[in-house]
């Protein structure tokens, strides 16, 4: 077991090495040695890939015990549900139609029981729920847990691994951006099919290792996200590991955003330029949802025709 120093106390962090959860037999290959650029943590981690599946993932890895000392209190901040601001009509009408719905969009079905993992303080639950859906959640994050909990629904603070399973089979799970936080993916897929009626779906989004803007930036690629995230998923990876798990794939597609094109530029500018530099933060700005969105929706659409916006959904069925 290897060890790299500690952010908030002194104990090492223990690292773990795990070979590939689909049980290849080939060796790895080095992808890159990459560190955590959001936050600014200490420690280098690489990044390697099956040559039997081609799945990547971060190794050596922070173990389950040790993680949590990567995410920060507010790592699950999102805009508290409500506060949207007001706008005209017609710039609403706009503002919906160049806004990237794909980025959440879920199976055409009637509303019914929806579980989502991960869900933060409970944005999409509260959206959900306003559309029909008897929601509840599984978060880890206490604070964010609690905040969800405090719009009045029922969420489980903790990991998918260890939450009580739902009193009735659910419709519908999703799983925003959570796939590649987890240490034992196939695990906690297999578990949710469980959780879900026959017929029932699943639909995820990951960071897509297999895009342009990962080409690009490689190390300084704004998904990479080291070592938050343990896996990196391509959409041949993402199909497998989730059919593995006994789902049926019916889709995956392209979020049409640029959000990881411009985080990406913000990351290069920020490390040449020094970190908060009046330069890198418009296209930071623009993860954070800015006007620039907006403008360029016309080439977000374009890249996810191609499948290079960065970033993927699923649809699964449970058969
Ligand atoms: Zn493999």
């Amino acid at each position: 077991m290897d060890r790299v120093s500690s952010r908030a106390t002194s104990d090492p962090v223990r690292l773990e090495h795990r070979g590939c959860p689909l049980g290849c037999a080939q060796a790895d290959r080095p992808l890159l040695v990459g560190r955590d650029r959001l936050l600014g943590l200490p420690g280098r981690f690489r990044v390697v890939q099956c040559r039997g599946c081609g799945l990547a993932r971060t190794d050596p890895r922070p173990t389950r015990e040790c993680i949590g000392r990567y995410y920060p209190e507010d790592y699950h901040w999102a805009p508290i549900p409500g506060e949207r601001r007001r706008l005209p009509p017609i710039l609403r009408a706009l503002r919906d139609a160049l806004s990237d719905a794909h980025g959440t969009a879920t199976p055409p079905q009637p509303p019914g029981r929806l579980l989502e993992v991960g869900c933060g303080m409970g944005t999409y639950l509260h959206e959900m729920a306003g559309r029909g859906w008897a929601v509840e959640g599984i978060e880890p994050s206490p604070t964010a847990s609690d905040a969800a909990r405090g719009l009045g629904y029922r969420v489980q603070a903790g990991g998918v691994e260890t939450a009580e399973p739902p009193g009735h089979a659910v419709d519908l799970v999703v799983a925003w951006f959570v796939l590649e936080h987890l240490h034992d993916p196939l695990a906690a897929l297999r578990r949710l099919r469980g959780w879900v009626r026959p017929g029932g779906w699943l639909a995820a989004s990951v960071p897509d290792l297999a895009s342009l803007d990962y080409r690009l930036f490689r190390s300084r690629w704004y998904s990479l996200h080291l070592p938050h995230h343990l896996f990196h998923y391509t959409p041949a990876t993402l199909r497998r590991v989730v059919g593995e798990a006994g789902w049926q794939v019916e889709r995956v597609f392209h979020q049409r955003n640029v959000l990881n094109l411009a985080g990406s530029l913000g990351l290069v500018l920020e490390g040449d330029l020094g970190r908060g530099h009046p330069l890198a933060r418009p296209f930071l700005a623009c993860c954070e949802g800015s006007r620039w969105n907006y403008v360029l929706a016309p080439l977000a659409r374009f890249l996810a025709h191609y499948g290079h916006t960065g970033r993927m959904c699923i649809w699964a069925r449970r058969p």
